[in-house]
């Protein structure tokens, strides 16, 4: 999960924007997670925000379970359609997961919160 910090802050401000945002290599052009703190490819610390679309498939999942079997938290990485490998929240049914499920992100909204990117169906 990506919390806010200097490195962080625009992909925050974009997403209380309503936009989803990942790094772009000022070098090389290459995307990478919000939360890369170098370009995968050339290493590169200089980057700027780019939207992307918000969609993408989940690669893997966990569901967090308390004693009782009740689910506490589904959580996943999600390659998006550009590339990037993003971990998330779930709101999808865990029954429902499956390698390669298409997901859409919504963007959600808590007060006193940042808001965070949340991918279901
Ligand atoms: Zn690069």
């Amino acid at each position: 999960m990506v919390r806010r910090d200097e490195a962080s802050a625009p992909f925050f401000d974009a997403l209380a924007r309503g936009e989803l945002t990942v790094r772009r290599c000022s070098d090389c052009a290459e995307l990478a997670a919000p939360q890369s703190r170098a370009c995968p490819v050339c290493s590169a610390t200089a980057h700027e925000w780019t939207v992307v679309e918000g969609s993408g498939v989940l690669v893997s999942w966990t569901v967090r379970r308390d004693r009782g079997g009740e689910i506490l938290a589904v959580g996943g990485i999600v390659e998006l359609t550009e590339g990037p490998w993003l971990r998330a929240r779930l709101a999808i049914e865990p029954c429902r997961l499956s390698a390669g499920l298409p997901v859409t992100v919504l963007i959600e909204r808590r007060d006193g919160e940042e808001p965070v990117p949340v991918f279901t169906l």
